[in-house]
């Protein structure tokens, strides 16, 4: 290990032999300077990272594709570097902006019909056998015949199309959805993997094992190696090591502020790692990926981890998150956990919160939790009444269940980002700017305690309150800046189901259904559940879910899942030893409690973490459809064998939590 004094970096011998690391990663000769990147280049890089499961492998063959695409680029040029890297991760725009790729099987399985000539029925038998949409369109291709050479497919070209495609909508749209991806098909070339990836990339997975901290790493390192072949060589491979993970580290943090490509690239191109600090900050408008907090499973573990440190404890109230950005025109969006525009579900917010702003206020961005409120009794409602309402188009005039913003940080104030202001001073600003209005808006409400018997009280009067439990913050130093995007040890939530089980509940996606017995044979009796891997993008299976649901709640789900029900195991499904009647698409996610943890030697969750055998909960049960997660934000791995070692040693005596975070 090398230390950096300066940034603070530690670099390991392997970052350090990479370093100089050079793929070479051109095929049929490359491209010119100024010339749009052959999609061929793109798709045959796919395959490279596809045959690697080495982290540091698949940064070094990005980082050189990248490179490759800077130095041939013209002067100006922003885009071929911005949609290379929009496809590299299957985005055509950052996440506020809603468009999204995903189509379904049937009108992709028609279009490779089309553009091939083959019956759909020997595409769905080839399905069948090969499990992978992508590669039978590969296929479909090699066994046809092409009378003449169509024009190679570029970069500006896939992605313009893509972009055609996901915007299309209302009548008619299958059909012009099918003649654009038809076309799209009748370019490719035979000899390339072209076709896989584009139709895996319509299907809304490239399933190439890239995670977007790995793009970023390598989006970094290759700005940095611009900007090095520029200065001259460097001193040592050491030097250029530490400067990589120093440009690495700047962009992380940068994209955890300003999570928009279409925002940091240009200025990324234009002044190099460098100069990026100063020139990309929070901006209202493009929301950040919320701090999220750790789970405990005691008070004792709280007292454990804040011992000596000034921390809060508040209301964790049960509702959804709401980012709310004022920008300096006054206009007013609100941004779900996932950074969607959820303006359109929330015309209450609208209505109520200038109320709440003070004169002193321009421009904020506000962290909060929209509950649902009734206005009568002035109580907090659960979240099934919240889950109530539309997710569009409501109207103020429809409106049955109101929401209550409960306002717990301030993010971005009067031009300035706050992020790197410790808690108490963002609380105080809070407070400065803001005012309540009851039934509206509120502060979260809070205690400084200190004691085990203070916080066990409060814990107990959140609950009586209607709240999930309480969250407990670091207050000072820096320990309590804001954290973008990071589940932090800073930030512990203390539900009250820690009071008895396992303690927190698990956010899990269901990939397969057992028929029911006697009575329930016309419904689903039991479900496969499976936590998501964002490292190696794939779900692992951790438990079977029957026992809990009324008649009419199978009833429910199996009306809701039947859309989703698909011939074989999706490949990114590690199903492990399980063998479900049938299978869906993981789409679908459950908030699931358990009793405790257990090693399995069935399902794959956690596999080869704690031990070479799985972890799979016993005794689950179901709480509640969590539709406002994606499959892809359910519970990971790492956080199930974490708590499996919480309820390992919290047989033997305490422990302190590891730091640990969820999307870096
Ligand atoms: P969980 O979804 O269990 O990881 O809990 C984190 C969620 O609790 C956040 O995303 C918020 O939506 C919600 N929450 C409720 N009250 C608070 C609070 N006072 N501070 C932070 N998050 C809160």
């Amino acid at each position: 290990m090398l230390s950096d004094t300066e940034g603070g970096a530690t670099i390991s011998k392997a970052a350090i032999e990479n370093a100089t690391k050079v793929v070479d990663v051109d095929i049929n000769g490359g491209w010119e300077i100024g010339q749009p990147v052959p999609y061929s280049s793109l798709a045959h890089v796919f395959g490279l990272i596809e045959a690697t499961s080495k982290r540091l492998e698949i940064t070094s063959i990005l980082t050189s594709f990248l490179l490759l695409v800077i130095k041939r680029s013209k002067e100006g040029d922003r885009s071929s570097l911005l949609q290379s890297v929009y496809l590299c991760i299957n985005k055509l725009c950052p996440d506020y902006q809603g468009l999204e790729l995903g189509i379904g099987e049937s009108l992709l399985i028609k279009a490779i019909a089309e553009s091939t000539g083959r019956k759909m029925d020997a595409i769905k038998t080839d399905l069948k056998d090969v499990g992978d949409l992508g590669l039978v369109a590969k296929n479909s291709k090699n066994s046809q015949r092409t009378l003449f050479k169509p024009k190679s497919l570029t970069i500006p070209f896939v992605f313009s199309q893509l972009t055609e495609i996901a915007k299309t909508a209302g009548h008619s749209s299958q059909n012009k959805k099918i003649s654009i991806i038809t076309k799209l098909l009748a370019a490719c070339s035979a000899t390339t993997d072209e076709a896989k990836y584009i139709i895996r990339s319509l299907e809304g997975k490239l399933r190439i094992g890239l995670a977007e901290r790995t793009l970023i790493v390598s989006l970094a390192h290759a700005l940095v190696l611009r900007d090095q072949e520029k200065a001259g060589p460097a001193k040592s491979k050491e030097s250029l090591a530490l400067k990589l993970e120093r440009g690495a580290q700047a962009l992380k943090s940068v994209y955890s502020e300003l999570p928009s490509y279409d925002h940091v690239i240009p200025v990324l191109l234009r002044v190099g790692i460098e100069g990026l600090k100063e020139k990309c900050k929070l901006t209202p408008g493009i929301p950040l990926k919320p701090m999220l907090a750790k789970p405990t499973k005691a008070i004792g573990e709280v007292l454990d981890r804040f011992e000596e440190k000034r921390f809060t404890c508040e209301y964790k109230y049960d509702g959804e998150r709401a980012q709310v950005h004022r920008l300096e025109d006054g206009t007013i969006r609100v941004f779900s956990r996932n950074s969607e525009d959820m303006s359109a579900k929330y015309p209450d917010i609208y209505e109520q919160l200038p109320k709440a702003i003070q004169s002193n206020t321009t421009s904020f961005v506000l962290d909060s939790e929209a509950v649902a409120f009734d206005r009568t009794t002035m109580k907090l409602l659960p979240f099934q009444e919240l889950s109530r309402r539309k997710r569009k188009d409501v109207k103020i005039e429809d409106i049955k269940v109101w929401v209550c913003l409960f306002g717990f940080d301030l993010l971005y104030l009067n031009g300035e980002p706050l992020l790197h202001k410790t808690l108490a001073e963002r609380r105080t600003h809070l407070h400065q700017h803001f005012q309540e209005v009851p039934g509206e808006f509120m502060f979260a409400k809070s205690s400084d305690s200190e004691t085990t018997e203070e916080i066990q009280a409060f814990l107990e009067e959140s609950v009586k309150d209607g709240c999930e439990g309480l969250m407990v913050k670091m207050l000072e130093t820096d320990a309590s800046y804001y954290e973008p995007s990071r589940r932090s040890i800073n930030w512990l939530k203390l539900k009250k189901d820690y009071l008895n089980g396992v303690g927190d509940s698990f956010d899990l996606v269901v990939v397969g259904g057992y028929y029911g017995k006697g009575k329930r044979t016309a419904v689903y009796g039991a479900f496969l559940l499976a936590c998501y891997d964002s490292e190696s993008e794939t779900f692992q299976t951790i438990c079977k879910i029957g026992t809990g649901f009324s008649e009419e709640a199978l009833k429910t789900h199996t009306e809701a899942l039947k859309g989703l029900e698909i011939d074989k195991c999706r490949s990114d499904v590690d199903a492990g030893g399980a063998r479900p009647d049938i299978w869906f698409e993981p789409k679908m996610v459950w908030e699931v409690l358990a009793a405790d943890l257990s090693l399995s030697p069935i399902y794959s969750a956690a596999k080869g973490t704690v031990d070479s055998r799985g972890i799979s909960l016993r005794f689950p049960r179901f709480i509640r459809i969590r539709d406002d997660k994606n499959a892809d934000d359910a519970t990971g791995p790492e956080q199930i064998a974490e708590m499996y070692e919480r309820q390992s040693l919290a047989n033997k005596g305490p422990k302190k939590g590891a730091a640990e975070d969820d999307f870096w």
